[in-house]
């Protein structure tokens, strides 16, 4: 979007504008093999594990043959041996780092950018990164997530509200206390996340009583912000409106799904799936985690590299074509469970995604901001390789920065600042510390986000 020209726009210009921006990439998503996806994974969903396995293994062997041939990276380092393309000897293949695709990017991918769809962000790790997609890989992949929103009876053009990690208000919406913006075509309000504050809830709260959406999308952090206040309060949210609420990018604990639910009076139903392109894992009507064996192979790790129960989460995910992703260390933790579901899926269970910890900055000017914003403020930046923001003081934040000389440069660090003060607000004081390394914790855990002074934020 244009976005010096949407800013200067009457609102309902601005939702006309992303109506069609949505239109843009909407056709892209729902075009080609969307449809063929979407009948086969519901032909495919009461599968039995062999069956789910057998195809597994079909796809991976496939899908290694693929990058082999076609990523230089992938050719220079794992061999045409058959025995490669049997998922049971995976663990003779080389683990990848977040950092062995960010410096070998350019070898890795298989398309030019020309003929990618782009995904710009680092999840919530502080690091940037640039993956490609085939457009077909794009079309599972939304094919794959709209089955299991389908689920809860979700299509495109219910009425939805979205909270995306999108700038979307000028300074005339917040002085009229609008803190949204509605794609008519496709029945969607994006409420805006970077406004998530006391004074602003009680906006936020009336208008989705009058828009009654049937299913909520976006942040957790956000949503649960949102049912605290009015839980708080006593501004109820009618029974029998929304049918399902569906969270992403950030973990929420049962605690905090347990609010949302009793706020809103429907289930909080999960998905894990990266923006770099991870396989899916995806939570069922019974309330429980299945790992999604079609869309990739799921490895968990001890410290040595051998399978355990709970541990690192290592994938390997078939719809990376553009950009494979083969044994990937994508920086999570999962536990595995034992146990079956009824639910029809056959898919094996886990027990709980660890590691992605809710956390969060605070701005006196724009309330909290959330894991998903804070990694965002990346987005059209570079040479940023890796940013920790700590937050000791209510009006200051600090960030220590790791950056590659070649690439970074004032134009990026600009960008950088832009994107942070669109999130915390033009009061906040920012502190760039230039630095060659950040500390992990104790638990060996990266935190892109250290908030010191939780005490002081007045829940
Ligand atoms: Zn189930």
């Amino acid at each position: 979007m244009k976005e010096k020209l949407y800013k200067v726009l009457p609102h309902i210009f601005q939702n006309s504008l992303i109506t069609l921006y949505n239109y843009k990439s909407n056709r892209i998503r729902y075009r080609g093999n969307y449809k063929h996806y979407r009948t086969l994974f519901n032909e495919n969903k009461n599968l039995s594990l062999v069956e789910l396995k057998k195809l597994q293994q079909e796809k991976y062997g496939s899908f290694i043959s693929f990058a082999i041939k076609n990523s230089t990276y992938f050719n220079e380092r794992l061999s045409l041996d058959p025995q490669f393309k049997e998922i049971k000897n995976i663990s003779k293949l080389p683990i990848l780092s977040k950092e062995n695709i960010r410096t070998n990017l350019d070898t890795i991918y298989t398309i030019p950018k020309t003929e990618a769809v782009v995904s710009k962000t680092g999840g919530t790790t502080g690091k940037s990164l640039e993956v490609y997609f085939t457009h077909e890989d794009f079309q599972e992949r939304f094919a794959m997530l709209d089955n299991f929103r389908s689920n809860f009876g979700y299509e495109l053009g219910k009425r939805t509200a979205w909270f995306s990690g999108k700038n979307i208000l000028t300074n005339r919406d917040i002085k009229s206390n609008r803190f949204w913006k509605k794609d008519y075509l496709y029945n969607v309000k994006y409420y805006s996340t970077f406004h998530i504050k006391k004074d602003y809830l009680p906006y936020y709260i009336k208008d989705l009583i009058k828009f009654q959406p049937e299913y909520l999308v976006g942040f957790p952090s956000n949503i649960l912000e949102i049912a605290k206040y009015g839980l708080n309060n006593d501004l109820a949210f009618p029974k029998g409106v929304v049918k399902a609420i569906f969270p992403t990018a950030e973990s929420i604990s049962p605690m905090n799904k347990g609010l949302i639910e009793s706020y809103f009076h429907c289930g909080v139903y999960d998905q894990y799936a990266s923006s770099e392109g991870a396989p899916f894992i995806i939570e069922c009507a019974n309330k429980k985690l299945h790992l999604e064996l079609q869309s990739g192979v799921f490895e968990v790790l001890d410290s040595n590299n051998k399978p355990t129960n709970s541990g690192k989460l290592v994938v390997t995910s078939f719809t990376t074509h553009g950009t494979p992703l083969i044994r990937y260390d994508i920086g999570d933790s999962i536990e595995l469970s034992s146990e079956t579901c009824s639910c029809g899926n056959n898919n094996p269970l886990v027990k709980e995604i660890l590691g992605r910890i809710d956390d969060y900055v605070f701005s006196p000017e724009t309330g909290k901001i959330n894991l998903g914003n804070v990694s965002n403020t990346l987005k059209d930046t570079q040479g940023i390789v890796k940013f920790q923001a700590t937050q000791n003081e209510l009006d200051k934040i600090i960030i220590k920065l790791i950056i590659d000389d070649e690439n970074f440069n004032e134009k990026s660090k600009k960008r950088f600042i832009d994107n942070w003060t669109d999130r915390v607000g033009k009061k906040m004081q920012l502190e760039f510390e230039y630095v060659s390394s950040i500390p992990v914790e104790k638990s060996g855990k990266f935190r892109l986000v250290k908030n010191n002074i939780k005490h002081l934020i007045d829940n």
